[in-house]
């Protein structure tokens, strides 16, 4: 058996409690052994305040888990790739494209791994969609992404500060699924941004793509639904409707139930960087953050109701 991949987790926050340190815990081939937070420690492993700390005290560390906000990304990333360490960056990859392809290159010319993520493509709905649709005529997508920002982004400040991408933070996991699913391209012809007169980034966003022949692919993501959230994809085609639902925990095609697999996206994301570690190989999808950063360019701005949180 292969040796186990010494890890750290940076940004002990929301994300990395709730999915990135369960996950470390239940699998075999990764040992956490040291966190990095300026307000947060975790039990039963060494602490820093800041990731310079923790990579000046830990030089035998093989890779580290970057968890905290997109904003910070780069400088963490940067930092980790110029201390030797393989990366895995949550999602969104980075704050700006750029970043990511200066990532890239640094992660290339010093041999490590880097792994940009997007945990919903993991969604056991998501490799069957892709599949099943790889052979069929598609005739329009729509999606529909859709929750109570109260609910899921409490007290996060960061959402609504230039590089929290807002309503594209939850937006941009339906579009790292339409990325993954479709059998061709899309690209993006107008949008429109519902902004708060408060804040720097939209609370919804209207989006209208083609795919490259055409097909019209419409999307709608929405921060100020209702208790129940809907997070769908509906793909007309000439077999019938695929209908993803519940972020890809739920499939349905041509009115008949899929069976799927139990949801298990974060511990797949670690094997999977496992698996590109030991290969000595990166993967960098930069396609769903590039659909949103062409949101901003050619999007028509609307004033809509201060947010208070
Ligand atoms: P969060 O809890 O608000 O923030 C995560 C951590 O980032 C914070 O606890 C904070 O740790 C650190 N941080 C914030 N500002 C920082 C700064 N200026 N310098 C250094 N560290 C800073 O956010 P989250 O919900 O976990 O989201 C983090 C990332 O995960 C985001 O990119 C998000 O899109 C992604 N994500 C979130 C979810 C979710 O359900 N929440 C799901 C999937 C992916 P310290 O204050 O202790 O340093």
């Amino acid at each position: 058996m292969s040796q186990k991949i010494s890890i750290g987790i940076v940004g002990v926050g929301k994300i990395a409690r709730d999915q990135h340190l369960p996950a470390l815990a239940a699998l075999d081939g990764f040992d956490l052994v040291a966190c990095a937070s300026r307000n947060a420690t975790v039990d039963g492993v060494r602490n820093y305040p800041t990731i310079d700390a923790l990579l000046a005290a830990e030089p035998t560390l093989d890779a580290v888990s970057l968890c905290a906000t997109p904003q910070v990304r780069f400088d963490q990333a940067r930092a980790a790739l110029a201390a030797g360490k393989h990366v895995m960056l949550e999602k969104p990859p980075g704050a700006s494209l750029n970043e990511i392809e200066v990532l890239r290159a640094m992660a290339q010319s010093a041999g490590r791994t880097l792994f940009a993520t997007w945990h919903s493509r993991y969604a056991p709905a998501v490799d069957v969609s892709r599949e099943w649709l790889a052979s069929r005529t598609i005739r329009a997508v729509e999606v529909r992404w859709k929750e109570d920002v109260r609910r899921w982004h409490p007290g996060q400040a960061w959402v609504w500060e230039p590089g929290g991408l807002g309503v594209f933070d939850p937006g941009i996991n339906a579009l790292s699924i339409v990325t993954r699913i479709l059998p061709r391209e899309i690209i993006l012809r107008s949008a429109a941004l519902y902004v708060p007169a408060n804040t720097q980034t939209p609370i919804a966003a209207d989006l209208d793509f083609t795919d490259e022949t055409g097909v019209p692919v419409r999307a709608e993501f929405d921060w100020r639904h209702g208790p129940v959230e809907q997070w769908e994809i509906d793909v007309d085609t000439d077999d019938g409707l695929l209908h993803l639902s519940e972020g890809g925990k739920r499939l349905s095609i041509a009115g008949k139930t899929v069976e799927l697999a139990a949801e298990r996206e974060y511990p797949a994301l670690y094997e999977r960087f496992q698996w590109l570690i030991e290969h000595g190989a990166h993967d960098v999808d930069v396609r769903p953050l590039r659909h949103v950063a062409d949101s901003f360019l050619l999007g028509r701005r609307h004033e809509v109701e201060a947010f208070h949180d």
